[in-house]
């Protein structure tokens, strides 16, 4: 019987850190041992199983990220960009492997994710769920056989109280489908208002929309001469996320440093 992999979860009461708190809690190879928070968080000291809705489990919430991480050998942070860098910073000198779900970081903030994955392993994926992860192939493929004749648009749609526009995942699809075509970043065009003339051949729209507590829509439309083929991926569950970051957080557990995707989790 293999010993248990001690795991922290950081940003442990938002939407997501709540399912993966019950994630890490419920796998049989993994220990939750720490969960972290803003230091100014109301919660600090209360139990993280309590407020997750599991009942007392025995894991307070910490404001300081080094001390929740006292124990954990792998972390797994769903929280904002400038919080990923800081954990990171942290998360080197000790040591600890990385599953990042948070999206939204800028370039620069890339780059230093890249630098930080040179000393420690990292998982970052913008969709943790298999479904959107197979997407990624099944939209570089489509892109590829079909051809430029086909027009390529993604629409997303989240939830009103997301932060980033467009998602993390849409921003992927982007990136996955534009290689595809021997396009760059600039064929993106985020939004159309007014008079803005015929769709340019090298453009590849990348529309966000923003309505209630929509957990996560992606679409890709190929829009071809007399047809059009549209890849559609709606997740209904945030558990679904939180079970891909807990898969990571077991895959990522003895590995090498680097930078690893979900689709090397899956082995896709
Ligand atoms: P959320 O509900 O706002 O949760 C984020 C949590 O992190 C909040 O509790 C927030 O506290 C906390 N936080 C902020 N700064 C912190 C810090 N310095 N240290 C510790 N905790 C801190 O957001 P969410 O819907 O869970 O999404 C979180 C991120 O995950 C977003 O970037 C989202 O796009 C991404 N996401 C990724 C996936 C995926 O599969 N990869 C799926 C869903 C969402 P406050 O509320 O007090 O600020």
């Amino acid at each position: 019987m293999k010993l248990p992999i001690p795991v922290a979860v950081c940003g442990a009461l938002g939407r997501m850190g709540q399912r993966v708190v019950d994630a890490v809690f419920h796998h049989e190879r993994l220990e939750l041992v720490g969960a972290a928070e803003r230091p100014d968080c109301p919660d600090i000291g209360q139990d993280a199983g309590f407020l997750a809705g599991l009942g007392a489990i025995d894991v307070p919430v910490m404001g300081d990220f080094a001390k929740a991480m006292a124990r954990a050998k792998v972390y797994i942070d769903f929280t904002t960009p400038e919080a990923v860098m800081a954990n990171l910073r942290v998360a080197q000198t000790m040591g600890l492997a990385a599953v990042i779900g948070t999206t939204g970081l800028d370039s620069a903030q890339q780059d230093f994710l890249a630098q930080a994955a040179r000393r420690i392993p990292i998982v970052w994926s913008p969709n943790m769920s298999l479904g959107v992860n197979l997407m990624f192939k099944l939209a570089q493929l489509m892109a590829k056989s079909l051809g430029p004749d086909f027009d390529i648009e993604i629409i997303e749609a989240h939830h009103r109280m997301k932060k980033d526009a467009p998602s993390g995942t849409a921003l992927r699809l982007h990136e996955v489908v534009s290689l595809a075509r021997g396009l760059d970043q600039s064929s993106m065009v985020s939004g159309r208002n007014g008079l803005v003339g015929a769709r340019r051949d090298d453009e590849i729209g990348v529309l966000a929309v923003r309505g209630g507590d929509i957990v996560g829509d992606h679409t890709v439309l190929f829009a071809g001469p007399g047809e059009r083929l549209e890849l559609v991926h709606r997740a209904s569950s945030r558990d679904t996320f939180a079970a891909g970051a807990v898969r990571a957080a077991v895959w990522i557990f003895d590995k090498k440093p680097g930078l690893y995707s979900l689709s090397d989790v899956l082995g896709l």
